[in-house]
């Protein structure tokens, strides 16, 4: 970046920084962990041991070892290979994607925006293999119908310090920028994507790519506390989310509802499909007192508003996104090694059922309406990023 760039964008950090202090407050919540061992997530004491989380060096010797040995034409490559201007994280780390497939869609698949969120690249990389590797005509009708752009690790600072923000740093001495208040500045990358953000570099390296993608459609993997299903003693093990909330104030605004209707239809289809196996229980992502979440500066939200930061995307290409959360954190502790194979299974067949509905063309088939059978609490309204709580 470029002296003057750099400037500019100091300047617009400043002014971000400011309005993502004030949502701090507001930050989706997990829902209250209990501290006692249940069925599902099996009690970690509060410790989540860190050496079985993958790290960055991980991630990028298996996306190598995955391009080497695949059958399937897997690619790996940096962004900066890719050719973006802005192409590292704030700590100078390459960002990383792999693409597999060869069809005429493109879908955009990303893990672990938020760095103490493992299992988005567990369950990506695995994805990412079994779409380089296997042969079944499931996996094959896949590849002919799409193009996988799979990014397992969107916030390697993040994961790196097991935090879920990335830390703004001085692109020269490589230290933390103080911010006005003389503290290091926390950014939360997945709030950074509006006309007044990209403060991080993560967030303009990627937009920049999203813009040479412009996928069909895509899906973003994150996690949550430890939670019940409302209204009763269940352990939810994945909540399925859509960040601008179906029937709220902005998706069906957005060409004329098309994706209320198709993201709600992805979702239902997750939930029928994932019904098939045992010790999965899902219900409806939300963020506490029947609030839905319905957040502009998300980075699935910018996709779905088509937003057209500094002019980099002047036909307003937009893309469906949902997102799946998992349950339990590393900072939180919660997470076990001992329900780690299932967590990370369960996203996977989560995101091979979506895709196979979505290239069969069974999801288009779904009854939109019954997201409302997906369990949830009775909606009261809306938790957003741009005007606080609206009242349903
Ligand atoms: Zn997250």
């Amino acid at each position: 970046m470029s002296l003057q760039t750099r400037k500019s964008s100091l300047t617009q950090r400043s002014l971000a920084l400011a309005a993502t202090a004030a949502l701090a407050l507001s930050a989706p919540l997990a829902v209250a962990a209990p501290a006692a061992a249940d069925a599902n997530s099996p009690s970690t004491n509060g410790q989540t041991n860190i050496s079985s989380i993958l790290s960055y060096d991980d991630v990028v010797k298996e996306l190598k070892k995955l391009e080497k040995t695949s059958r399937f034409g897997v690619d790996a490559f940096t962004l900066e290979e890719a050719g973006t201007k802005v192409n590292k994280s704030e700590q100078g780390r390459d960002l990383y994607v792999a693409t597999v497939g060869d069809g005429p869609e493109d879908v955009w698949l990303q893990g672990r925006i938020h760095g103490n969120e493992p299992y988005g690249s567990d369950s990506l990389l695995t994805l990412l293999k079994d779409l380089g590797t296997n042969g079944s005509p499931e996996y094959q009708l896949l590849r002919e119908k799409f193009t996988f752009h799979i990014i397992p690790m969107y916030n390697p600072d993040g994961s790196e310090a097991n935090i879920r923000h990335t830390i703004l740093r001085d692109p020269v001495t490589g230290e933390p920028e103080l911010g006005a208040n003389n503290k290091e500045q926390r950014v939360d990358l997945n709030r950074d994507w509006t006309e007044t953000g990209f403060v991080a570099n993560e967030s303009l390296a990627y937009y920049e790519y999203w813009t040479m993608v412009d996928p069909d459609f895509g899906v973003d993997v994150h996690h949550q506390g430890l939670k019940k299903q409302w209204g009763t003693d269940n352990d939810v093990t994945l909540s399925l989310g859509i960040s601008l909330a179906p029937g709220g104030p902005t998706l069906p605004g957005i060409k004329n509802g098309e994706y209320d209707v198709l993201t709600r239809q992805m979702q239902v289809h997750v939930y029928d499909q994932l019904s098939k196996y045992g010790n999965i229980n899902i219900d409806r992502y939300q963020v506490g007192n029947g609030q839905e979440i319905d957040i502009k500066g998300g980075v699935v939200s910018a996709m779905m508003l088509g937003l057209n930061y500094q002019g980099m995307n002047p036909e307003g290409h937009s893309n469906p996104v949902v997102f799946f959360e998992t349950s339990g954190n590393t900072s939180e502790g919660s997470l076990g090694q001992k329900s780690r194979g299932a967590l990370v299974r369960q996203n996977v067949l989560a995101l091979k059922e979506l895709l196979l509905g979505m290239a069969d063309g069974s999801v288009q088939k779904v009854d939109a309406d019954r997201w409302e059978e997906i369990p949830h609490q009775p909606v009261t309204g809306y938790q957003t990023d741009y005007a606080g709580i609206i009242q349903k």
